[in-house]
């Protein structure tokens, strides 16, 4: 890219709010390229909002959020969503379309030829373990839950995003199949590089993907920091609790 060395993301005193009540406040963050950031925290600390602020799912309503360097709203957001990957723990695939189907639905509205996507679905499939010519065909109900998160992944690095955001991708999935694509996802990081943010309320799951963690609660960031660091410095007794909390 041509801003190579600057940062991906930028969150520049960030704040949102659901009638009248803050939910997201002075949020800043800079993500460089190929970092995987892990947002943390309790249910309804503002992690989501946080993610989806950066694809325009929820528009911010105070400070800045830069994308390579651009203020967000400066895009089309098609052409945000295109460029960031999405994957949510309900998989959101369509249940009437096969596993090809699903994985193509951007190359497919970004037109590209029919051979291309095709062969890109094959890569993504390989790449995600199921076996293409078993599953490309397959309708969504025909997976297994682990099989399907495999899906939704494939379907948010379909366009080759930059950047793919995560909201709790494997948070329905029993503890077995979920280190699974942990290690699946980590591997996807390590060889493509791709900027990776994920939301999660799971510290073992955080500390072990993440390069830094960002810890919010009641949607300000209490603590970041690498997993060293938030298990050697904790910042205060909130961090430290929520470190050794085990659910
Ligand atoms: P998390 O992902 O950490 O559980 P969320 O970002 O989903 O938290 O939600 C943070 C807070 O914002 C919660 O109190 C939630 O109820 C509220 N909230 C989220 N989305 C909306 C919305 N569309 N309208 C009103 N309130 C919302
Ligand atoms: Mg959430």
């Amino acid at each position: 890219m041509d801003d190579a060395g600057s940062a991906m993301i930028e969150f520049q005193q960030v704040g949102k709010s659901f009638g009248g009540q803050a939910v997201v406040e002075d949020v800043s963050l800079t993500i460089a390229p190929g970092e995987f950031v892990v947002l943390i925290g309790r249910s309804g600390s503002g992690k989501s909002t946080t993610l989806k602020m950066v694809n325009r799912l929820v528009e911010h309503d105070r400070g800045r959020i830069l994308f390579a360097g651009q203020e967000i709203r400066s895009f089309q957001p098609e052409d945000l969503r295109r460029r960031m990957g999405y994957a949510i723990q309900s998989t959101g695939l369509f249940p009437h379309w096969t596993v090809e189907r699903n994985i193509a639905c951007v190359p497919t509205l970004l037109q590209w030829p029919a051979a291309r996507i095709r062969d890109r679905v094959t890569e993504l499939l390989e790449l995600l373990q199921l076996p293409p010519d078993l599953y490309r065909g397959r309708y969504p109900n025909a997976l297994s839950g682990g099989q399907q998160q495999r899906v939704g992944v494939a379907r948010a690095l379909a366009a080759d995003p930059d950047v793919l955001l995560m909201d709790e991708p494997f948070g329905a999935l029993d503890p077995i199949t979920r280190a699974a694509l942990q290690t699946e996802l980590a591997r996807i990081h390590r060889l493509s590089g791709k900027t990776i943010v994920l939301v999660t309320h799971d510290i073992d799951e955080a500390l072990r993907l993440g390069s830094r963690i960002v810890l919010l609660d009641h949607g300000r960031i209490v603590q970041v920091g690498t997993p060293r660091q938030l298990l050697a410095e904790p910042a205060n007794d909130f961090v430290r609790d929520f470190i050794g909390r085990s659910d």
